[in-house]
């Protein structure tokens, strides 16, 4: 059957917007390139030693400024839980990892994973998707690919390509490394400036992750990421291996594990300053964290402000 909405996205913005549409009675058809659910709430797993380990390499927690969001996590009492850090707002944590939370929000949702969407084009109706080979026709498109991405699949001769242009987003080189248990546990979370990394938390403290061995996840500042932005993973984890034992203490040699993440788009610098863009005949809507802020719940915010936009215009299907 052709989708109403398709929903470009399956990060926390396409998923908030999911989700309001399927309350309302409308079911989108979700698309995204990545492996898995989340965008950058993600979780990389390994093996050591037989047994499963786990890093939140994109985003760390969550917070909730609004009541509403707080309503929302306090929704799905299986899939977050408050990670106590010491922190003075309540961070709270997917379960058993970060991508937890997204994958709990796409139960009951039709999602395509591995799928990249590459062209737009307006046809009789709505869009024409392409994604490969494939064509899927639908009445709206809603896109929440980072700001920079989706300028690049609108084209420059777009009237929401201009809007998009003040959008800015900084990149982000993750370092994520293992030790053995019995290694020092100095502290949880801490930002350091001015230093290489703007963020060194030890990810094992969080509630429900493996404790046979203790993961950092150590993220390098704007600055840096951006002077080492093209170097390869193994050239990155060999610089900031040595940067985090210092930190923490511990012996680069212990490391039972170490590789990086390249964050092209990870925060956002200068956002839109509204929840989302959309064109005259609302049948093309752009969102994401981007529009509020860089934050989970600014993308949360964006979805679902789509949603409830897309259902006031009326004509949802
Ligand atoms: C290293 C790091 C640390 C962070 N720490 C925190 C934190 O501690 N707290 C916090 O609140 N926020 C944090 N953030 C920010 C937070 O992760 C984001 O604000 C939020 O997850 C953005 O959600 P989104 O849905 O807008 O975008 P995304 O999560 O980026 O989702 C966009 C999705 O679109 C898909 N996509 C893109 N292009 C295409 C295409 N052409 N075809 C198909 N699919 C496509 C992508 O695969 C992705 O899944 C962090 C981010 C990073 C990277």
């Amino acid at each position: 059957m052709t989708p109403r909405i398709v929903i470009i996205g399956a990060g926390m913005a396409g998923l908030s917007c999911a989700r309001t549409l399927l309350a309302a009675g409308t079911a989108p058809l979700i698309l995204d390139k990545g492996r898995g659910i989340g965008g950058r709430m993600a979780t990389r797993r390994i093996v050591l030693d037989g047994a499963a380990a786990s890093f939140d390499h994109g985003a760390q927690y969550v917070t909730a400024r609004a009541p509403d969001f707080a309503r929302f996590l306090a929704g799905l009492p299986d899939a977050a839980a408050v990670w106590a850090d010491g922190a003075a707002h309540p961070r709270h944590v997917g379960l058993p990892g970060m991508s937890g939370l997204p994958r709990a929000m796409a139960q009951g949702l039709e999602v395509r994973r591995g799928v990249e969407v590459t062209a737009l084009r307006p046809v009789a109706g709505g869009w024409q998707v392409t994604a490969g080979a494939e064509r899927i026709t639908c009445a709206r498109v809603v896109l929440t690919a980072p700001a920079p991405q989706l300028a690049a699949l609108l084209g420059a001769d777009h009237p929401l390509a201009a809007p998009l242009a003040g959008v800015s987003m900084a990149p982000c080189l993750t370092l994520m490394a293992a030790f053995p248990a019995d290694a020092p546990r100095p502290f949880v979370s801490r930002t350091a400036a001015p230093h290489p990394l703007a963020w060194i938390a030890q990810d094992s403290t969080k509630p429900g992750r493996a404790a046979h061995v203790t993961s950092w996840v150590a993220q390098a500042g704007p600055a840096w990421s951006a002077a080492h932005l093209e170097q390869d993973g193994v050239a990155i984890a060999a610089r900031l291996l040595p940067v985090l034992c210092e930190v923490i203490g511990t012996d680069p040699a212990a490391a039972l594990h170490a590789a990086t993440h390249r964050w092209r788009y990870a925060q956002v610098t200068a956002p839109l300053g509204q929840p989302f863009l959309r064109d005259a005949k609302r049948s093309l809507y752009l969102g994401g964290d981007w529009c509020l802020g860089p934050r989970v719940e600014a993308a949360w915010q964006s979805g679902r402000a789509i949603a409830r936009d897309i259902l006031e215009g009326g004509d949802a299907g």
